[in-house]
């Protein structure tokens, strides 16, 4: 058995991938592939509804938040967020902690004028920014609620006067959160929802229309609201995905569920880390993510050795990205507790043994 700590693309569950499966070959009996029948076909028009409607149950959105799947990754929401929400003379706020902030930011700056109101990169973002003010007229405020790279995830959401904007592509549907206090979400699906090529948009329909700028029919999040994420072709299978992973996560309990287990897995490997003497952790201790558990050690040859051992041993995944170094194990809804359990076993396991 292979424990999988992907960053994302990244675990989903097995019975997931079994339904997926066999839905390639003939999808509810159909006799059909699910890649060979129209998107506007009943079979596939149910199930855009259920994932839709699953992602409002599991959020309990309220009736202004309407929810869209997309393309293009959460990468071009940075830009379809701005286009949408920002015109060229005013100005958007921007928390800037970890590089896919830093890319949101980047792309805002084509649209309008932006303000970086707090900032953790000269610690190469090993903390959440507490002491900020988000000026009031900003006509809105990005955070990215969990940051994959780094390790570092808000514990607490702010509260803000203006349009609240967040990146939970690595956090999503993992804690209980009052989504509805938020004005825009997204969310590539590869992380924790589902298979690439799907990205979630949970979006407050009173903050659209407020801006002069001519937007192009496909990057109108009204558009897509009118046409139930209809617009063109959906990206049908990435979406179907989503739709069977939403459902497993509400037979297994929902978000509330989701959120006992991570908080379980997450202090486990936390704990392991705090009490071995060749493992440390990245992170200010507050701001530790529960998705991505970032870890070095202080001899480079030591963690070669670690990496080779944890291959050896079936653990998949937990080289850590090139910007932090070391291990970066990521702990998604999917992982089981018992992979984790491992972990730590093999982690302790080699420790003993220098
Ligand atoms: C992975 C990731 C992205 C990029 O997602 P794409 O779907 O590849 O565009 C953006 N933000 C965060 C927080 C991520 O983890």
């Amino acid at each position: 058995m292979i424990h999988n700590f992907n960053a994302g693309p990244s675990i989903l569950p097995k019975s997931v991938l079994q339904q997926a499966s066999e839905a390639i070959i003939n999808f509810n009996n159909s006799g059909l592939s699910i890649l060979e029948i129209g998107h506007r076909t009943p079979l596939f028009e149910s199930v855009m509804d259920e994932a839709i409607s699953l992602v409002k149950e599991l959020m309990q959105l309220d009736d202004d938040h309407e929810v869209l799947f997309l393309h293009g990754g959460a990468t071009v929401q940075f830009m379809q967020v701005p286009m949408n929400l920002l015109d060229q003379n005013e100005t958007a706020s921007y928390a800037d902690t970890g590089v896919w902030s830093s890319k949101a930011i980047k792309e805002a700056k084509l649209f309008g004028k932006v303000e970086v109101v707090c900032s953790s990169k000269e610690s190469n973002f090993n903390f959440i920014p507490k002491d900020f003010a988000v000026p009031n007229q900003s006509a809105y405020f990005h955070i990215t609620t969990n940051n994959t790279i780094f390790g570092t995830q808000w514990q607490q959401i702010p509260s803000v006067s203006m349009p609240l904007i967040a990146d939970m592509s690595s956090d999503i549907l993992s804690r209980k959160l009052d989504f509805n206090s938020f004005d825009l979400i997204f969310a590539g699906a590869q992380k924790n929802m589902g298979a690439a090529g799907a990205t979630l948009v949970v979006v407050n329909k009173q903050i659209l229309g407020k801006i002069k700028r001519a937007i192009p029919a496909i990057m109108d999040y009204r558009n897509h609201i009118q046409s139930k994420s209809m617009l063109n072709t959906p990206p049908v299978f990435a979406v179907y995905v989503s739709m069977l992973t939403l459902r497993w996560l509400k037979e297994n309990g929902g978000v509330e569920a989701m959120e006992q287990l991570n908080n379980e897995k997450a202090s486990l490997l936390y704990n392991a880390i705090d009490n071995s003497k060749i493992f440390k952790g990245t992170v200010v201790k507050e701001d530790r993510s529960k998705m991505n558990v970032c870890f070095v050690m202080d001899d480079a040859e030591q963690e070669k050795k670690f990496l080779e051992f944890s291959k050896q041993n079936n653990i998949y995944g937990i080289k850590g990205h090139r910007s932090v170094g070391g291990f970066r194990a990521s702990l998604y809804n999917a992982l089981p507790l018992s992979s984790v359990k491992y972990l730590v076993e093999k982690m302790e396991e080699f420790e003993k043994g220098l």
